[in-house]
């Protein structure tokens, strides 16, 4: 918008204001024009899934709030609460649906009760990386699809950060093979959980404050968590010593959804702050993920091995998840819709990522 617009549309928001005593937009030919308005905040009721400024993710959203306020001139005002303080963890994606809070930080997986298509938004095992997914999302029609199914429960999503590659959990026994894993109990959810359960496995779902003392004592044979930075605050090496290596969360996205009506009220400058900062806060977590796994990787006790899975578990569990995938697509044409989305920019994807980064990092060495 050019300045003399911005100001002729600011007169008439304050105007408006005046005579309405509410918030409202305007329309000028044809234009969405208007308004940040001056004098009235925009107040937002945000809730996460995570504890209070908990590391990366948390902090994450601290930063998204703070500098939404700080691009708006301060006339975006959103409260971050943490989980279980306004709405439990797991029940934000249903308050905000409801527009009992106006916007949610989360995890996309979380929702695969409502649509099992979500799971696939959240990120596949042995699928996209980070990078690949937000592609996908941005340029290869993931992105219309998971606000077309979000709008059934009036929801509109924007990618909220990326965790990068995470580790396939600490193991008490070593495996050696697949035969090693039957009737193993592990913590892990999603997609990667149903995989090990064909491989064998007993996944539970556990909430993350008692993990580490079902771990320590035996109730679990085994859990997944991120990677080494918060993998670690949750003193893992101290109740297992064999750590894997990655394969059922390669790049799992997380999302900051509002409420649809509420996201349609804010002016097109807010929305376009949010979203700006939306990329932001993508960008940032998966470099800070990055660098503090580098540096946490290096600071893990002697006693932890790095393991990487055995052949024949990786290639039942490539069988494992085709099984899911039709099983599923079979089940639900929202699922059989996403993954056919997924698929082809995986298939379009694959060729120049092989002789681009899979390349280089081979030669590289
Ligand atoms: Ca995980």
């Amino acid at each position: 918008m050019k300045r003399r617009d911005f100001l002729a549309t600011s007169a008439l928001a304050v105007g408006a204001v005046g005579l309405n005593g509410c918030y409202r937009e305007e329309k000028q030919d044809n234009k969405k024009s208007i308004n940040i308005n001056r004098g009235k905040t925009i107040k937002l009721k945000l809730a996460t899934s995570w504890p209070a400024h908990f590391p990366i993710m948390g902090t994450g959203v601290d930063d998204f709030a703070r500098r939404c306020g700080e691009l708006s001139g301060g006339s975006l005002e959103i409260k971050v609460h943490a989980k279980n303080i306004l709405v439990p963890a797991l029940q934000v994606f249903d308050t905000t649906s409801l527009a009992q809070i106006d916007v949610f930080h989360s995890g996309v997986y979380y929702w695969k009760g409502k649509n099992s298509a979500f799971s696939i938004f959240g990120g596949m095992p042995l699928g996209l990386t980070s990078e690949e997914m937000i592609t996908w999302l941005k340029f290869g029609g993931g992105m219309e699809l998971w606000r077309e199914l979000y709008g059934k429960f009036n929801l509109y999503p924007l990618i909220g950060g990326t965790t990068g590659p995470q580790m396939g959990g600490w193991f008490k026994k070593e495996i050696s093979s697949l035969a090693d894993l039957k009737g193993l109990k592990m913590r892990i959810p999603g997609l990667g959980g149903e995989v090990m359960k064909k491989l064998g496995v007993n996944p539970v779902l556990l909430p993350p404050g008692e993990i580490f003392t079902s771990l320590e004592r035996g109730t679990i044979d085994a859990t997944e968590w991120v990677g080494p930075a918060l993998d670690s605050m949750m003193g893992f090496a101290k109740a297992a010593n064999y750590y894997y290596t990655g394969w059922h969360e390669p790049g799992s996205i997380l999302e900051i959804t509002f409420n649809k009506n509420r996201w349609e009220k804010l002016s097109s400058e807010h929305q376009a702050i949010i979203t700006a900062v939306s990329e932001e806060m993508t960008s940032n977590m998966l470099h800070e993920f990055r660098y503090k796994n580098a540096k946490a990787l290096q600071e893990l006790p002697k006693s932890v091995e790095i393991k990487t899975f055995p052949k024949d578990m990786m290639d039942a569990a490539k069988i494992a998840l085709q099984e899911v995938l039709e099983r599923e697509s079979s089940k639900s044409n929202d699922f059989k819709r996403v993954l056919e989305s997924y698929n082809q920019f995986a298939t379009l994807n694959k060729p120049w990522d092989d002789i681009s980064t899979k390349n280089f990092l081979d030669i590289r060495g």
